[in-house]
């Protein structure tokens, strides 16, 4: 990696920026003469690894002093630090990032001058006027309603404004839309902290462009005041030839194909890019040649790395076929593609295919021909992935799966998959011997009503106490009762259970709540299952309102006739019926416009990020009014907060679960009267 930086050192030494590459010990493997002279290392050491031990201590501190988290793999901007030598102290402005996995790249410059120019310019008032226009950099005061009072001569020299048109306008207006948010941040967190405050902010230059400038915003010291100093440098060659630098060393050197650091990032881009609602779905194909160690040994490494490089332009040709495509080498002879896209458009399959046929023209290999074949493994990005880590594990799965196949296959990634945290067959007698003596317990998790604040149903989660393991949660177990046919012993266990409690809440006079039971796909092949609700019903003198059942999209994507039937035979009897998790799968309107569903739920994922995006709250909202015209009603799952609270039910959310409201209870502690009465408590009004 090194190496190809230093292929281009004329550009990285005239840069007016400090620029060096280290290893996780500090040893300086290449500095540029910027930051040889701020950081004092002389400048014979080039071309050698200067190590940590010939640093000067106050360099040596300096470096040492920088935190990082090298798994996040971006940018990062330390902010403004101080760094003392011998004779003084200079502010840095410090941004770092990990090349790789033990190497870190800094780009830094010194501040020292603007700082203390700007400490002048606010604190000698009679030399104000001189300094203000003297400044190479642009300079202006804006006010509380962001109106410019007054600009230098700078901001004319750099961004081509006419004075006319800049002083007594508003600074908001020139700024790039996308920049408006910070730009109200930094003025803010200015004023509050009385510190300054660093950004990238696009603004708009004469020429009808935007120039990115970056500011250092200070806010006037006099008292009350809401003026605040924006002292801004062009930087927008600098940004551009940062990021065509961090592209050179991103890349793979044989391949020229992206490294796997940005492969990360990559998908972190479109995990947000998800969650904004601006895609529908990425596919990552993890792929590995066939064999390849076999060419390696017989025909050797160089002919290996040809094969590398003819397979890799090969890739390449999917990008003119699918215009969302990422490329990565991610190994020896491991390749990655990510293709995202907007609408599901998309067949992976098909793409699985296309792959292969790269594979089936035969390569000329030092006067060998060589046909290879090529395993791949799919996983499917979807709203559940919150971090890169997970989704490429699920792809390396998948192609572990392939791979046991023979040579040729693929295989996509299926939840039943997952590694797993017990022994399987262990776990299956612990379970067989848990339905025995019937280790389960039953949790209610009450759902308000947001109209009336008001708990109006609960939901029945199942609990299993192992003698050993303690709680299991049913994440951990639910999947693998699928898998061995257990989970239609625990699904009647469930309801038997769920009845007995609505019973004794009868019998007992109490006020009787329906309680929604989560109902695996499996057990709607069961045909009995709507006679087995109706034995149970009549058994405890129960009416069908009072139990309501959850299910998830992957019934309705199996779309057996069959499911479907017994689907709409409980939905005859009377039964609510809702659509759990929605969001998480497939969600299509298709769905709810097609199948007898009451009501859907939510997935917590999206109601995190009602406070955390407009966009995340503009999703949620479309949701709500699309169900309402549907006449569905809404559940919003995992309320954490009483600020979702108060945003859903201001948006027409129907009913919201979550930890704000409640924990899932043991059955014995689920008391109404208590439970309203802390909704009171809470401050949310009960009329009853
Ligand atoms: P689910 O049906 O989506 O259930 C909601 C899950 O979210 C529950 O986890 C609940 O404890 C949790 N939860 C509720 N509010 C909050 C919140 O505000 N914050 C957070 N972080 N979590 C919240 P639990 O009980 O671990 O259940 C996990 C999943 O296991 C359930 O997801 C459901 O799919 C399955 N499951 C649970 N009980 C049964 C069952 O009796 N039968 C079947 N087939 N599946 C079940
Ligand atoms: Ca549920
Ligand atoms: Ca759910």
């Amino acid at each position: 990696m090194t190496t190809s930086l230093l292929e281009h050192p004329v550009i990285l030494e005239e840069i007016s920026e400090g620029v060096v590459i280290t290893d996780k010990f500090f040893n300086i493997h290449y500095a540029n003469k910027y930051a040889q002279f701020v950081l004092g290392i002389p400048e014979n050491y080039k071309n050698k690894i200067y190590l940590y031990q010939n640093l000067s201590r106050s360099t040596y501190e300096f470096l040492k002093s920088l935190k990082f988290e090298d798994s996040n793999q971006k940018i990062q901007r330390l902010g403004i630090l101080e760094f003392r030598s011998e004779k003084k102290i200079t502010l840095l402005d410090v941004s770092i990032n990990t090349i790789e996995k033990d190497r870190n790249i800094l780009f830094f410059k010194n501040v020292t001058d603007i700082l203390g120019l700007m400490d002048s310019i606010v604190t000698q008032e009679n030399q104000f006027t001189h300094l203000f226009h003297a400044i190479p950099d642009m300079l202006l005061l804006i006010n509380g309603s962001k109106t410019i009072l007054m600009a230098n001569k700078s901001v004319y020299n750099i961004l081509g404004w006419i004075p006319s048109k800049t002083i007594g306008n508003s600074f908001e207006n020139f700024i790039h839309s996308e920049d408006k948010k910070l730009f109200q941040d930094l003025y803010q967190e200015s004023l509050l902290n009385n510190k300054i405050q660093v950004g990238l902010i696009r603004v708009q230059n004469r020429a009808g462009g935007y120039s990115i400038i970056e500011f250092y915003v200070y806010s006037d010291r006099s008292d009350d005041s809401d003026r605040v100093y924006y002292l801004g440098r062009d930087v927008t060659e600098k940004n551009q030839y940062e990021n065509l630098l961090l592209e050179k060393i991103s890349k793979d050197d044989l391949t020229k194909l992206s490294s796997k650091k940005y492969l990360y990032d990559s998908i972190e881009n479109l995990i947000q890019e998800l969650n904004f609602g601006r895609i529908s779905a990425f596919y990552i194909f993890y792929i590995d040649i066939d064999r390849f160690k076999d060419i390696n040994d017989s025909l050797g490494y160089s002919a290996g790395d040809s094969v590398i490089k003819l397979i890799a332009s090969r890739l390449t040709r999917i990008s003119a076929i699918y215009s969302k495509t990422f490329i990565a080498r991610i190994g020896g002879d491991k390749f990655a593609i990510v293709i995202s896209c907007e609408s599901f458009s998309i067949d992976p399959i098909e793409i699985c295919e296309l792959i292969q046929s790269y594979f089936s023209e035969i390569l000329n290999i030092q006067g060998h021909q060589l046909l290879l074949t090529c395993s791949i493994g799919v996983s499917t990005g979807d709203r559940s992935y919150k971090d890169s880590e997970k989704i490429l594990r699920h792809a390396d799965i998948a192609l572990h799966e392939a791979k046991k196949k023979g040579r040729g296959k693929y295989c996509i990634f299926e939840a039943r998959m997952q590694e797993r945290k017990y022994n399987s067959f262990q776990m299956e007698s612990w379970l067989r011997e848990a339905i025995d003596n019937s280790n389960f317990t039953l949790q209610l998790q009450p759902i308000v009503s947001m109209q009336d604040n008001i708990i109006s149903h609960a939901e029945a989660l199942c609990r299993w106490n192992h003698y050993t393991h303690g709680n299991i949660p049913p994440i951990e177990f639910i999947q693998l009762a699928e898998e061995t046919g257990q989970i239609h012993n625990i699904g009647n266990w469930i309801l038997i259970n769920a009845c007995k409690l609505l019973e004794g809440w009868n019998r007992n006079n109490r006020t009787i709540v329906p309680i929604a039971i989560n109902l695996s796909p499996l057990q709607f092949e069961n045909p009995n299952l709507p006679k087995l609700f109706s034995i149970y019903l009549e058994k405890h003198k129960l009416r069908p309102e009072n139990i309501h059942i959850e299910l998830t999209e992957s019934l309705i994507m199996s779309n057996t006739q069959h499911s479907i039937k017994v689907l709409t035979e409980l939905k005859e009897m009377g039964l609510t019926i809702y659509l759990d998790d929605f969001g998480t799968g497939y969600s299509s309107l298709n769905y709810l416009i097609h199948f007898p569903i009451d009501i859907i739920k939510i997935d917590k994922s999206f109601i995190d990020n009602i406070l955390l995006s407009n966009n995340g709250f503009s999703v949620v909202k479309a949701i709500i009014k699309m169900a309402e015209s549907l006449s569905i009603k809404v559940v919003a799952e995992g309320v954490e907060k009483r600020e979702q609270y108060e945003m859903l039910k201001e948006i027409g959310c129907n009913y919201a679960q979550g930890y704000f409201i409640s924990k899932p209870l043991p059955s014995d502690d689920f008391n109404l009267i208590k439970l309203n009465e802390e909704l009171v408590n809470k401050g949310l009004i009960y009329t009853g």
